[in-house]
């Protein structure tokens, strides 16, 4: 293998910056890591399964399933409602995993972890409890053309229903955020930005630093979707100057079903619930409730305590790895890809050229096959990728194209998969009788 450019130590990179240079030695134990992932030991189409959809959800370790069947083993129970030494059980484990997030995130207090289904229905909270309570007629919320549906739609719906306006940030030709930009799309009137921290089709890690200072100039809140931030490298959630941080644990080897959000600890007395029921109260009569302190207020009704659990065991998990070694990995495996990938000419790749600035994922065309065609025949070889919008419709426009195949790595992937996906690449050519 070789790399675009090689340095002895990465420097440390908060997500945030271009600084880290490609490694010249692997930061990570690839085989020991898949030793400890039972599902990738299986077939797919009598080939070994080449898992590249880890942008969609990634796998979980041992670790992980082994805290949630542990669980359900062992002190299963509801939580914070009983006296009994399983709910107390129960509560502690739930409590333990919000006080790593917290740790994990470096939130600045445990309070402000809510857990929610997944990073949409974070983004959803912020839009019913803080949005609906501080957004006027006339007032704007800034956006990006990278966003993901989740970090769209819940905007549209709120300026519809208060009348405020949806302002863009555009990117340019190398997938980059027009910053430029930045001076005339916020306004006195801009209340709230609201970017990606790492584009899910582009790869590009946005220097949220950058625009939350913009941000705090005018005045305005800065809501990051971190769904694919912090899966990929240290996320400071005060250190990137957010107001709110949400992400899916199911990108970063935890569960499926259960997904943080981080709000700032001033911000949250100013946001009303967002779903009414048990355990957000502090008193209830026939006519009225009030409410009770975060995080509970935001958490209605009985929690996933086991994916909890689960997402406490992968933060442990991806410690033990290293969130720069981490980083590291993938930086290299893009450098690899991207030169890998740039050999065939009847592939259009999108996103920035060089490998420290996007993390481990390559949204790519072939000239000639549909997107869905590539990722059925990839499947034949054993290898997932993802094919079609990736829930980016106005990114997909603003490409000029419908899809792309998206292949996105992580800690348990390494160069000889990209090799692998090459070598299927080619295989389906011949599948449509093209040129290679
Ligand atoms: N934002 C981005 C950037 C994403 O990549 C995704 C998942 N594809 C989401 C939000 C939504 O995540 P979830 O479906 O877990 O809510």
């Amino acid at each position: 293998m070789t790399t675009t450019t090689t340095g002895s130590k990465p420097e440390r990179d908060a997500l945030s910056s271009t600084t880290v240079r490609v490694p010249s030695t692997p930061s990570l134990d690839v085989a020991r890591v898949r030793a400890d992932f039972p599902i990738l030991g299986r077939t797919v189409n009598g080939r070994p399964l080449v898992y590249l959809d880890n942008a969609a959800t990634t796998q979980c370790p041992d670790a992980v399933i082994d805290a949630m069947s542990d669980f359900y083993r062992c002190c299963n129970a509801n939580v914070h409602r009983g006296v009994h030494t399983l709910s107390q059980e129960a509560t502690e484990a739930y409590e333990g995993a919000r006080a790593k997030v917290a740790h994990f995130l470096n939130a600045d207090a445990k309070a402000s972890i809510i857990f929610t289904r997944n990073t949409t229905e974070s983004i959803n909270l912020v839009a019913h409890a803080w949005g609906r309570r501080h957004l006027r007629n006339g007032d704007e919320i800034l956006l990006s053309v990278i966003e993901h549906h989740s970090n769209l739609v819940p905007w549209q719906m709120l300026a519809q229903e208060v009348g405020c306006r949806l302002r863009f940030i555009d990117i340019d030709e190398s997938g980059h955020l027009r910053l430029d930009q930045l001076d005339q799309v916020l306004t006195s009137r801009t209340r709230l930005v609201a970017i990606s921290h790492v584009s899910n089709v582009l790869g590009t890690v946005n220097p949220i630093p950058t625009i939350a200072c913009a941000a705090r100039a005018v005045g305005a809140k800065v809501l990051v979707d971190g769904a694919q931030g912090v899966p990929h490298g240290p996320v400071d959630v005060q250190a990137l100057d957010a107001d709110f941080y949400a992400y899916s644990p199911h990108k970063a080897l935890g569960p499926l079903g259960i997904g943080v959000l981080w709000v700032r600890r001033d911000i949250l007395e100013e946001m009303d619930p967002f779903l009414g029921g048990g355990e957000m109260i502090r008193d209830v009569t026939l006519e009225r409730s009030t409410w009770a302190p975060a995080p509970a207020k935001f958490e209605a009704g009985t929690p996933s305590v086991a994916d909890a659990v689960g997402l406490g065991a992968s933060i442990d998990y991806l410690e033990s790895l290293g969130m720069d070694e981490i980083r590291q990995h993938e930086v290299r495996i893009n450098a690899y890809l991207l030169e890998r990938l740039r050999e065939l000419p009847f592939l259009a790749l999108y996103g920035p050229e060089d490998p420290s600035d996007r993390c481990g994922l390559v949204a790519f065309n072939d000239h000639q096959i549909h997107a869905h065609d590539l990722g059925t025949i990839l499947d034949q070889h054993g290898i997932a990728i993802r094919a079609g919008h990736h829930c980016a419709k106005p990114l997909m426009r603003r490409l000029g194209v419908m899809a792309t195949a998206r292949a996105s790595f992580y800690v348990y992937n390494d160069v000889d998969e990209v090799d692998t996906l090459v070598d299927a690449l080619l295989a389906a050519r011949k599948v449509f009788g093209l040129s290679t």
